[in-house]
């Protein structure tokens, strides 16, 4: 097959779980055989990993990471009457997890060169029912947690983060799940680090938190008897097999995120000045879970990528007080609405090649030139 025509997927899952298929399949025979599918020795284990991983005190495994979301507004009980900040620009799920706790998001702009939530419009934003400011660590790269801390102490908020796109990303030296009261992460199969199905985190330095997250992800049982429940919970848990698939995984995800970063290098250097990859804050070590540049004729561009074979996304096409389901938030923020126009995501994969970058970045040559 000559190189020219070599085409380029979006995401290349099976080459990143190909690898450990039959580990995979030992794992499962294992849980299979144990039968403890919920609450097995995996999960626990998995947990204990993480948190070491991500430098903080406890994780708690949960079913995905909106659940992960949702259970630490709930374990910080915010609720009705509450706002919680949210960036425009995010997946969706960061609002839905404000709205299913009975609180109102409050959107809020980007800033113009990472795409991430601007601290100071976040400042501007709070009143007097506002209650925590969820920073998003979209794309890979963590939010100005500098910034943001100096703004959630002014006003003695909590700073959540959504770490859903960020395993294994640093600002300022500090890993992400580290910084704010709590973080939520998702396991989804195509995240950084991603299950083979659902599956998601709360990560904290808070052992009192985590353990009130535990059990409201557990029918509220209580902690002295299992026959009885204290707390109104719900269920969103872990599983064993993807805890056993995850803890597989875990010793590569340094790996593979150091392939993204050198992939996203490598399309830095060779992109036309007409594609503008998103910037990245002096002082955060980015992840690049999608490499997001910014494009003038997007259609156009998109339209090549699909003749050429390669895969692209949008993240995200609409802002999320723009979108049809959210229409009473709907105001005017002007970043990240423009940008909603021009962003386009790259393929990036851990084991995308440099071949293959090549290859991205002359097909965006001969569209864009
Ligand atoms: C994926 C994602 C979520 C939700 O995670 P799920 O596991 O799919 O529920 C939340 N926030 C962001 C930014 C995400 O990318």
């Amino acid at each position: 097959m000559s190189d020219q025509h070599e085409p380029v997927p979006f995401l290349d899952l099976a080459g990143v779980n190909g690898a450990l298929r039959a580990e995979f399949e030992r794992a499962y025979s294992e849980v299979l055989g144990h039968g403890r599918f919920i609450n097995g020795p995996e999960v626990g284990r998995f947990e204990a990993e993480y948190a070491e991983y991500c430098q903080a005190r406890a994780a708690v495994g949960v079913g995905n990471g909106t659940d992960a979301l949702e259970l630490i507004l709930a374990g910080l009980g915010i609720g009705p009457g509450d706002e919680v900040i949210v960036p425009a620009n995010t997946f969706i799920a960061t609002a839905e997890a404000v709205l299913y706790v009975g609180a109102r998001p409050r959107f809020v702009d980007v800033l113009p060169d990472t795409l991430l939530l601007d601290p100071d419009a976040a400042d501007a934003a709070v009143n007097k029912n506002t209650a925590a400011i969820i920073g998003v660590h979209l794309f890979g790269q963590m939010v100005d947690t500098d910034r943001l801390l100096e703004v959630t102490r002014k006003h003695s908020l909590a700073f959540i983060e959504d770490a859903a796109q960020a395993h294994g990303a640093r600002f300022a030296g500090q890993r992400a799940g580290s910084v704010g009261v709590a973080a939520g992460f998702s396991f989804y199969p195509g995240k950084n680090l991603g299950a083979l199905g659902d599956g998601g985190a709360v990560v904290t330095q808070d052992a009192e938190l985590a353990a009130k997250i535990r059990r409201l992800a557990d029918h509220g049982r209580s902690a002295d008897s299992r026959f009885h429940h204290d707390l109104r919970g719900r269920n969103s848990r872990l599983d064993s097999v993807q805890a056993a698939a995850l803890s597989l995984k875990l010793p590569g995800l340094d790996q593979g995120n150091a392939g993204r970063v050198r992939a996203w290098e490598q399309y830095v250097n060779e992109l036309p000045p007409t594609v503008r990859p998103v910037t990245r804050h002096p002082k955060a070590e980015a992840v690049y879970h999608v490499a997001v540049v910014e494009v003038d004729e997007r259609d156009k561009v998109c339209t090549a990528l699909d003749e050429a074979g390669i895969g692209w996304g949008l993240h995200y096409k609409t802002p999320c007080h723009l979108d049809s389901a959210y229409s009473e938030f709907k105001e005017s923020l002007p970043v990240a609405e423009a940008a909603a126009d021009r962003i386009l995501s790259l393929p990036m994969s851990p084991t995308l090649t440099e071949r293959q970058v090549s290859r991205v970045c002359e097909v965006l040559r001969s569209v864009t030139a």
